[in-house]
């Protein structure tokens, strides 16, 4: 009796297979999350399950290249299974000491010339991440990987946070694309995007109350170009899109030329039944490793920079002598010397002024037009960084004079054209112990890790649009509630934020006002990661910004050894807790119309001393010293376009 309820039990689990034509499996440590493989007429899908609720309906799997269509006509020739152990420490991201446990699957195809291909899964707790890999084919070892079939179908009811894929050659000097763009907000899949462009990468979506999903990818290196996420359908299908063949002017492919053997960039997937999952994934940096050695020890930390407020008009001599001075006396390391100054201050006399930086402690970081050729940015230097021959002897000269670091802006896009470029850029300024950060560009993917040297990216609608745009100063407080689980989670944002002027203008007396409170402003410096940050101070705030909050930023750390989701939901509010050394920083914004009271539970915190940063109601800025009761329970209020900073 037991052996035919067995064998019953096969044959219907052998059905079931063959009906759903479910080919493999694999499951989290945990246990928690599952990725189901299928193969149906020859066409190759997964499906993604969380606590037994379905994150990602069957989705496309298969790439086309130049060699073959290998979404179509496959065969399953077989999988084999391991598990994935990893620990590594990461000084420039958001935790220091990272873990990384996964389950692999390796599954095997051929097409009908019986070409392999392998599409590889790694499940780790709250990760799905794949990646195609393509072996020499007989004598053949070179292909064009053209476009792909992935994609990721969510259930029709799914809502979505995304930030739309900009249009080639438009915006400022004809710069975009340069994920610039605002967000959909908790809006049903399947919305259109003005051009049919596509969403960038990092996409979130919420699967009503069966959990959250932020889909992204890392290990784009110089083989490969950056791809985003196609329009949807109303049925909630997104694909993996290649770059728009008009950016860079036209120039350069869409696709990706491979050398065979060879391999797709990681796509992931991170899932939670909370955004605890999502704020605190280390997915981009755990499935890369460095591409080469550091030439130095890197030093990161605060900087100042004219051009955010002053603006072009700063870029001269004796502005930048009392912004080195800003940062000598708030005990900054760096200053930001930006664009222009090739031509306003001139190469003479910025080794004078780079000398005088450094007699006051303070180092340098200088701005570079990317260009070249692909847009019309006229901002100098530029043509120094678009050549290799240009740039190595630039960088000699840079670290001549004891620069520490570039910041290098507009770029063209994401085909493996400037993939080349931005890969370029990083290892030669390696060679010259110089590090980097890049402007008006693409999300870094994975870059923290594999170029020791990288520092940040903007790829978002950063400080100066506040500047610029009073749609943005008004949305200022809802786009900080999107970035710690949205843009920042995957990568270091270069933000350039922390005003302390009410007026966004040099004379800080009429004009552009900011309408969040200065709480809100120093909790954003908290909110917002990035290894080195160039803070929007100005020399006016040492005698007209409440002192404690000076005093605040004077301390305020830049790396991290640890980050915690506390509380949030993006478009209203977020709470994020970071760790440096053994302090802990709660910060928390609101975007809400109304004040907002919350009761968090912070166990860290439980019976220790802290200063609580807060609005009152007519959003001035105060400061008391609290002992945490032992529970760690807090109640703070945020005012609307308000915040908090909880400091240990
Ligand atoms: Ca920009």
């Amino acid at each position: 009796m037991k052996r035919l309820f067995l064998s019953l039990t096969f044959l219907l689990a052998l059905t079931t297979n063959i009906l759903f034509a479910q080919i493999a499996t694999q499951k989290s440590p945990d246990g928690k999350l599952e990725l189901l493989l299928f193969l149906e007429e020859g066409q190759p899908s997964y499906s993604v399950e969380y606590s037994g609720k379905t994150i990602l309906e069957k989705s496309p799997l298969g790439i086309i290249t130049n060699e073959g269509d290998f979404s179509t006509d496959l065969t399953f020739t077989g999988h084999k299974t391991s598990s994935v152990e990893k620990n590594y420490t990461q000084e420039k991201i958001k935790q220091s000491t990272i873990r990384y446990e996964a389950n692999r699957l390796v599954s095997s195809f051929e097409d009908v010339g019986q070409r392999g291909l392998e599409i590889v899964f790694q499940v780790s707790n709250n990760d799905v991440a794949f990646r195609y890999e393509l072996p020499q084919w007989g004598e053949r070892r070179a292909c064009v990987v053209e476009m792909e079939a992935t994609g990721f179908k969510f259930p029709a009811f799914t809502t979505t946070f995304l930030s739309p894929m900009m249009g080639a050659m438009g915006a400022f000097a004809r710069t975009s694309p340069s994920y610039e763009s605002g967000y959909t907000n908790d809006e049903p899949v399947g919305k259109p995007t003005y051009g049919n462009l596509g969403y960038v990468f990092p996409g979130l979506f919420r699967i009503g109350d069966d959990g959250w999903a932020l889909i992204s990818e890392t290990g784009v290196t110089s083989q490969y170009c950056a791809s985003h996420l196609s329009d949807g359908t109303k049925e909630g299908l997104y694909r993996v899109a290649y770059p728009d063949m008009r950016q860079n002017n036209g120039f350069g492919s869409s696709g990706a030329q491979l050398s065979l053997p060879g391999a797709t960039p990681w796509r992931t997937i991170t899932v939670g039944s909370s955004l605890k999952p999502i704020v605190e994934t280390t997915i981009p940096f755990d499935l890369v490793e460095p591409l080469y050695q550091a030439s130095q020890e890197y030093r990161y930390g605060r900087g100042t920079w004219s051009w955010i407020v002053w603006q072009d008009q700063s870029m001269n001599r004796d502005d930048q002598v009392q912004y080195i001075d800003l940062a000598a006396e708030m005990g900054y390391e760096y200053i930001l010397i930006d664009a222009l100054w090739d031509t306003n201050i001139g190469y003479k006399r910025m080794e004078e002024l780079i000398s005088y930086a450094h007699s006051k402690g303070v180092d340098v970081f200088l701005w570079y037009n990317s260009n070249g050729g692909f847009n019309d940015a006229p901002q100098g230097p530029r043509n120094r960084m678009n050549t290799s021959i240009a740039r190595k002897e630039e960088m000699k000269w840079l670290k001549k004079v004891g620069v520490k670091g570039l910041k290098v802006d507009f770029f063209g896009g994401d085909k493996q054209e400037s993939m080349r470029y931005y890969e370029d850029i990083l290892s030669d300024a390696n060679d010259y112990g110089l590090m980097i950060i890049f402007h008006g560009c693409t999300l870094p993917r994975g870059w923290e890790r594999m170029y020791p040297n990288f520092v940040g990216s903007e790829a978002v609608l950063a400080s100066e649009m506040l500047i610029f745009s009073q749609d943005v100063r008004e949305k200022e407080a809802f786009f900080a509630t999107l970035h710690p689980f949205i843009r920042n989670s995957v990568g270091s944002m270069e933000f350039g934020g922390v005003f302390l002027n009410k007026i966004l203008n040099r004379g800080n007396k009429r004009g552009q006002i900011r309408l969040t409170s200065d709480v809100f402003q120093i909790a954003t410096g908290i909110l917002f990661q990035n290894p080195v940050q160039m803070f929007a101070l100005t020399p006016n705030n040492l005698t007209d910004a409440p002192v404690f909050l000076i005093d605040f930023m004077k301390e305020i750390p830049t790396t991290w050894d640890e980050t915690r989701y506390i509380d949030g939901y993006p478009g209203k509010y977020s709470v994020i807790a970071r760790r440096h050394g053994e302090k802990w920083f709660i910060a928390g914004v609101n975007a809400l119309e109304e004040p907002l009271e919350l009761d968090l539970s912070l166990p860290m915190l439980a019976g220790e001393k802290v200063e609580l940063f807060y609005d009152n109601n007519i959003k001035e800025a105060l400061v008391t010293s609290n002992k945490i009761n032992k529970n760690g329970q807090v109640s703070v209020t945020l005012q609307p376009k308000g915040g908090f900073v909880i400091k240990q």
